[in-house]
């Protein structure tokens, strides 16, 4: 056609290069469309290179329509468009020519002919909810009291007070069980309303899938109806410029369509790593709860609660025993008890703080390293009957700068604390007064079997 532009032509070439730049913007441009080249527009198929297979792929999959609309401008009449992996400088690599072909106005990917034949878009769409994870069954502490109070509210309310609902927290916190109860209660309260809930991976995963069977029109359809959208563990997210594009534009969208939507993290909205600006205050613009990590009266409800779900009795000292000594996670503290009563259940025998000790010992060693520098400080104070203020303190004498040398001895040789972390701790000391403490609690141990075994004795208390 004699409209057409060539695009061999350095300058018409530019010039759509610079249309790709304005319609994907700055960021997307310079990851990954830069790096496109063009070969050549012959019988209706235009042919463009680039330097990876890892390249081309992602650029079939995210931006042949951009590349076909805005192609369209210089040359009418394509239909075919071909990619091709072709080192910098180099030949083009056999059998690596991926084609998108056009047909009445549909672009469909062709990118493995054989092996796909289905051309649409799977239907479903979100993740199922576990019946475990209900309000019901949530144990409400200090730590996760507004997470759960949240949570509820947009359950029960019936409108949108904020939004989004941004939880974020720790690992085994409870993050996923009270966007699982969210779904539920609306479920029960509002069964008309259209709950989605998906972790952040599959968000991109369909999205991507969205892009290779169809565009990106048809995933956004897919939220066209849904009335509260709930997206887990969004720090995946981060990094992956193309699907953080999308996922802010979708989530534009969805809010000023007054749905809700809530989101769960690892971290603050801000202390997303890879994460756009844009979308870290637009994720920070409703309500941030974050969960705490547990603490001893909280551990031990969740325990008490989860033992009689179970049905089976677990002596209080047992219950006492685990809150005190698995202190990571919820997850993990689940996971013992199950393993004692399945253990109990198998061996046939009661369950007591001894066969935890032996049944458990791998959790138990490795939630060691989690004894704090305050609790060995108060375990030493206790010990030698000296005040907890002591370890803070700058007196020197004799009664109470041992027992803050052995604490200091302790700290070091029981948590991961670096020196200097440790010297803050007592009262802002300096790092070689902790070293010169350390040193001289091992030279006395060396010196003085009785002093050896009541360190021994000290370190066996902090670590039961
Ligand atoms: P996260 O998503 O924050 O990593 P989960 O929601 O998967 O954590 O929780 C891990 C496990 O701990 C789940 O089995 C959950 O039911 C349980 N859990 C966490 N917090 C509580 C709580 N407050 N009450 C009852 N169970 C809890
Ligand atoms: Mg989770």
């Amino acid at each position: 056609m004699t409209n057409n532009l060539d695009l061999s032509e350095e300058k018409n070439w530019l010039s759509l290069k610079k249309d790709l730049k304005n319609s994907v913007g700055d960021s997307a441009y310079n990851n990954w469309l830069k790096h496109l080249s063009f070969i050549s527009f012959e019988n209706t198929t235009l042919s463009f290179s680039l330097p990876t297979k890892f390249l081309r792929d992602w650029i079939v999959n995210n931006y042949s329509d951009k590349i076909k609309s805005d192609s369209k401008k210089y040359i009418n009449n394509i239909e075919v468009i071909k990619f091709v992996v072709k080192p910098h400088g180099g030949r083009i690599v056999p059998g690596t020519t991926r084609t998108i072909k056009s047909t009445d106005n549909q672009w469909k990917s062709t990118l493995d002919i054989r092996s796909n034949q289905q051309s649409s878009y799977p239907n479903e769409f979100g993740a199922p909810l576990d019946p475990r994870f209900t309000f019901e069954n949530f144990v409400v502490g200090k730590p996760n009291e507004l997470a759960f109070a949240a949570s509820q509210r947009i359950a029960e309310a019936d409108n949108v007070s904020f939004n989004p609902l941004f939880l974020y927290g720790g690992v085994g916190l409870g993050k996923t069980h009270l966007m699982h109860a969210i779904g539920w209660k609306l479920k029960e309260l509002k069964p008309e309303r259209k709950v989605i809930y998906l972790s952040a991976e599959k968000f991109m995963y369909q999205f991507v899938r969205a892009l290779r069977y169809k565009d990106t029109s048809a995933f956004k359809e897919q939220f066209r109806s849904i009335d509260v959208l709930m997206i887990d563990d969004v720090q995946f997210i981060s990094g992956k410029d193309n699907t953080q594009e999308e996922f802010f534009h979708t989530f534009n969208a969805l809010i000023e369509q007054n749905k809700q939507i809530v989101i769960s993290a690892d971290k603050s909205p801000s202390d997303l790593d890879g994460v756009q600006e844009r979308l870290k205050s637009r994720l920070g613009c409703g309500l941030v709860a974050d969960i705490h990590p547990t603490t001893y009266e909280l551990r031990l409800g969740i325990l008490i609660e989860k033992a009689q779900k179970r049905g089976v009795e677990i002596p209080a000292k047992v219950l006492e025993f685990l809150s005190h000594r698995i202190i990571s996670n919820v997850r993990e503290m689940e996971g013992a008890l199950n393993r004692l009563v399945a253990h109990a259940t198998l061996v046939g025998t009661s369950i007591t703080v001894e066969t935890a000790q032996v049944v458990l010992q791998d959790l138990l060693k490795s939630s060691n390293k989690r004894i704090t520098i305050e609790e060995i400080q108060k375990k030493v104070a206790e010990h030698y009957n000296i005040r907890i203020t002591d370890m803070h303190s700058p007196r020197r004498s004799r009664s109470v700068a041992r027992p803050r040398q052995i604490a200091m001895y302790l700290a070091k040789s029981i948590t991961s604390r670096s020196l200097p972390e440790i010297g803050r701790k007592f009262g802002g000391r300096d790092h070689t007064t902790v070293m010169h403490a350390v040193k001289k609690i091992e030279e006395l141990k060396l010196q003085d079997v009785n002093f050896n075994e009541d360190i021994e004795l000290l370190k066996r208390l902090i670590d039961s």
